[in-house]
C-alpha cells in the first residue's frame, strides 16, 4: 500500500512516515501544498495523508485539484479539534476522513485500514476468499481456520491482492506499491515471494488461492 503524507511539520511528518514504514506502507513524503499536489497527480497513491495548513498551496486547495483530475484514491485529513468548518469544506471537497490533531498513531492507522477496505469495496473487517481469511484489524492469516504465521512483507502482499480480490493485479502493480521508491524494482522478486506465500497458505498445493494469469499478474477470486 502507498501513502502521501502531505505534512509541514517536520517532527510530525516524520513520527508518521516512520510509523507507517514500521506497518508496512510504502510511504511518499511532501512538506508543502505545491509538492504534495504534484505527488498525488504523478505517484500511483492507494490513500492520502493531508494536513490542511500547508505553506505553497493550502490543503483544500490540493484537495480539489486531485479530485478534479480524477484522482480517486481516499483521502484522509489532519484538522484542529475546534475547526468544524474546514471539516466541512474539506468533506465536501472530496476527503473522506478525518482526524484531529493531537492524534494516537493508532487512530491513524485504524481509519487508513477502514478507507482502504472499503475502496476496495469491503464493508467487514475480515477479508474473505473461499477458505482464506485476513482479518485486517488483527492482522491476522487464517486457511481453513488455520493460523498462518506471514512476514510482514507477506502479509502485505495478501492483504493487496485481497482488498484487490476479483481484480487481477500486474507484477509491475505490486511492485510499485509494496516497495520503497529507490529499492531496485525486478518482477522477479515479486513472483520469488507470491511462491513463498502461496507455500505458506497452501502448503499442499491443493486450494490454489491465488491464481496466476500468464503475462498479466494475479488474481484471489472473490466471493
Ligand atoms: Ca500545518
Amino acid at each position: 500500500m502507498r501513502v502521501l503524507v502531505l505534512e509541514d511539520e517536520p517532527a510530525l511528518r516524520e513520527h508518521l512516515a516512520r510509523r507507517l514504514r514500521d506497518s508496512g506502507f510504502v510511504v511518499d513524503e511532501a512538506a508543502d501544498g505545491v509538492e504534495g499536489e504534484y505527488a498525488g497527480l504523478e505517484f500511483p497513491l492507494d490513500v492520502a495523508i493531508v494536513d490542511l495548513g500547508l505553506p505553497g498551496r493550502p490543503g483544500l486547495d490540493v484537495i480539489r485539484a486531485w479530485r478534479t483530475a480524477g484522482r480517486a484514491f481516499p483521502i484522509l485529513i489532519l484538522t484542529a479539534r475546534d475547526r468544524w468548518q474546514e471539516k466541512v469544506e474539506a468533506l465536501q471537497a472530496g476527503a473522506d476522513d478525518y482526524v484531529t490533531k493531537p492524534f494516537q498513531f493508532e487512530e491513524v492507522a485504524a481509519r487508513l485500514q477502514a478507507l482502504l477496505r472499503r475502496s476496495g469495496g469491503w464493508s467487514q473487517p475480515v477479508l474473505r476468499s473461499g477458505d482464506l481469511e485476513l482479518d485486517t484489524a488483527a492482522q491476522q492469516v487464517r486457511v481453513e481456520g488455520r493460523a498462518v504465521e506471514l512476514t510482514a512483507f507477506e502479509y502485505r502482499l495478501l492483504e493487496y491482492l485481497m482488498l484487490r480480490a476479483g481484480q487481477v493485479v500486474s507484477k509491475a502493480e505490486l511492485t510499485e506499491k509494496l516497495y520503497e521508491q529507490d529499492f531496485e524494482r525486478d518482477s522477479n522478486v515479486i513472483e520469488v515471494f507470491v511462491g513463498r506465500l502461496r507455500r505458506k497458505l497452501d502448503p499442499e498445493g491443493r486450494l490454489q488461492p491465488i491464481e496466476t494469469l500468464r503475462g498479466r499478474g494475479y488474481r484471489v477470486a472473490r466471493d
